[in-house]
């Protein structure tokens, strides 16, 4: 089946008892059982739920993958990830990935001995490099935030495969309609739902998507083990917004090439970073590892753009209307972020500028909007 059809139909069958169309919120914590031990396979809200599996064959399927494995938010799905390790196994890591999952590897795990090398993984040679027997993970986030870096997800698998360890990808970023993982050799993706998947800003929420029988066996185990799992109304919400996946990163990426177009062609901007713009330094790649085509639907909804000073950048955010000034990201309704004092306020200013991530850099969050308006909206906050 093609993406469209799977984003509606896949793992959703009819109720049973009432033929209602719609997967029903099965909100409840536990299940009658017919004598001990004798049950329906539900036999815990923790344990199994009817929406919550729904909503894991509904993003498996889009993803390529046999297992899909959901979670209460992006970082429970990472955190239950780190859960795979022992103390003592090391993981190599993008060291510009989202700033939760830096603070909890190095924070959280840092203390459980679980060992971090975190280095730029848009070079492959110096994941190589980075490389010890005792390695049993690459985690990878591409494209990143809010640089737009990406890595080779082939590449990369290629050298993890030869030495049997594990390449988990961050997918949050282009969702299963723009990349696929699993499609191009990594063993795990990962989302948090609360970006595209959920594109409504209204669930927090995380999945893990893998093909390996058993890791996906061990995720399971710790799903219930650990206990991160989301709520049935969560899940539900998610499963209805996945059925306009396709539709809504259409618009958000046909808004987003069209506002990277329009950004580049102004000349009171230092740099504008689109994955689907021909200046991208990665563009080749970008082509050959997300998909569609870029003419019509762009490289996913996010575009950064750099303007010479924070006074400048600041001036811009104030005027800005249709751009709500917020973190997070994907949702149906346009959002502007100026990282180096919100999302990134806590990486030190050197640091910062060593990355390019200037005090002149804003990022768009590019919703579904009419692009028109949209364009106006930057056109009038940029002028004067
Ligand atoms: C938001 C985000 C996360 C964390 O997800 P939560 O749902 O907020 O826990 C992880 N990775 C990326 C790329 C994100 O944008």
């Amino acid at each position: 089946m093609g993406f469209s059809t799977d984003a509606v139909h896949a793992g959703q069958e009819h109720e049973k008892v009432t033929g209602a169309v719609i997967t029903p919120i099965f909100q409840t914590s536990t299940y009658a059982q017919s004598g001990p031990g004798e049950h329906t396979g539900y036999e815990y809200g923790r344990t199994q739920n009817p929406t919550r599996e729904a909503l894991e064959k509904n993003v498996a399927t889009l993803e390529s993958a046999a297992h899909g494995i959901a979670f209460s938010s992006g970082l429970a799905a990472t955190s239950t990830i780190a859960q795979l390790f022992e103390k003592g196994d090391h993981i190599v890591a993008t060291e510009n990935v989202y700033g939760g999952t830096y603070r909890f590897f190095t924070q959280v795990m840092g203390k459980f001995g679980l060992q971090m090398s975190w280095v730029d993984t848009s070079a492959v040679e110096q994941v190589v490099a980075a490389l010890r027997p005792e390695t049993r993970m690459v985690f990878i986030e591409t494209p990143t935030n809010p640089l737009l870096v990406l890595s080779d997800i082939r590449a990369i698998a290629d050298v993890c495969r030869e030495r049997g360890i594990l390449l988990a990808v961050d997918n949050t970023f282009l969702s299963p309609y723009f990349q696929r993982p699993l499609e191009l050799g990594a063993d795990i993706s990962m989302h948090s739902m609360t970006k595209y998947l959920n594109g409504h800003s209204d669930v927090v929420g995380g999945i893990v998507l893998t093909n390996n029988d058993e890791v996906a066996e061990k995720l399971r185990y710790l799903q219930n083990a650990v206990g991160a799992v989301p709520s049935p109304f969560d899940a539900w919400l998610v499963l209805r917004a996945t059925k306009t996946l396709a539709l809504r990163m259409q618009a958000h990426g046909r808004n987003a090439q069209k506002i990277a177009e329009y950004l580049t062609e102004r000349d009171d901007i230092e740099q504008v970073i689109y994955p689907g713009l021909p200046s991208h330094p990665q563009y080749e790649l970008a082509q050959r590892q997300h998909l569609t085509p870029y003419e019509e639907f762009g490289s996913g909804g996010m575009v950064t753009f750099i303007v010479e000073s924070f006074e400048r950048a600041r001036t811009i955010l104030q005027k800005m209307r249709l751009f709500t000034l917020a973190e997070s990201l994907g949702g149906v309704e346009s959002l502007v972020c100026h990282p180096a004092s919100m999302t990134h306020a806590s990486v030190p200013k050197e640091m910062r500028e060593k990355i390019g991530l200037t005090d002149g850099l804003i990022r768009l969050s590019v919703g579904v909007e009419d692009a028109d308006d949209l364009i106006e909206d930057l056109r009038q906050a940029m002028q004067g």
